[in-house]
């Protein structure tokens, strides 16, 4: 049972993470707040991030949320999604990119499943895993974001064409079968690597 570093009450509504309950945080603020401060530094050093938003004056600017970093040199935002390499701002690139994937168990993930064979067995039946629904089967739906969740960065572009292709090759070389690309004709231009 979780238990309360301040006060030593147990119970399952204390988060084991903060370590001190509801009623210390509220009656007693100044002397959990030690406490609360670390559990939050722990939590971003697990992940190698920032402990508060990076205000270097020398550092390199980023507007986009209200952190508004300034992110020194080799130093990296308080998101973890930008870095200052060499006095550039970089976020993805050819080889890494933000991801979002789920397992989808409407077989048929985006599409409406009546009208899909995987979802009712009718009319392309050939294109379905078994007999009738495809029950017990799941998409893995994986998207190369624009908008890391939850900030939006509308200066990043568009998957280009070549790094959708490359991903689906790895996909398909790592053993991942039924992998399609959506709508090519949403897809960026090539860029070189
Ligand atoms: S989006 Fe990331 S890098 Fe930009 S200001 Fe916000 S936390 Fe900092
Ligand atoms: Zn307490």
């Amino acid at each position: 049972m979780p238990k309360c570093k301040h006060c030593n009450k147990e119970s399952i509504t204390i988060s084991q993470s903060l370590g001190v309950c509801v009623d210390c945080i509220r009656r007693d603020f100044k002397n959990v707040r030690s406490q609360i401060e670390k559990a939050h530094t722990d939590s971003r050093k697990k992940y190698g991030l920032p402990v508060y938003p990076p205000n270097d004056p020398d550092g390199i600017s980023c507007k986009i949320c209200v952190n508004e970093c300034k992110i020194p040199a080799d130093g990296i935002s308080y998101c973890g999604l930008r870095t200052n390499k060499d006095r550039k701002r970089t976020s993805v690139s050819q080889n890494e990119g933000n991801l979002e994937w789920y397992y989808d168990t409407l077989p048929t993930n985006c599409v409406a499943d009546w009208v899909c064979p995987a979802g009712t067995g009718a009319g392309y039946p050939e294109y379905s895993c078994t007999e009738g629904p495809e029950i017990g089967y799941k998409n893995l739906a994986a998207y190369l974001e624009k908008r890391p969740v939850p900030l939006y960065m509308d200066d990043l572009p568009t998957t280009s064409r070549n790094h959708a292709f490359g991903c689906l090759d790895i996909a398909r070389k790592k053993g991942l079968k039924h992998v399609r690309i959506g709508n090519i004709h949403l897809l960026g231009e090539h860029i070189d690597p």
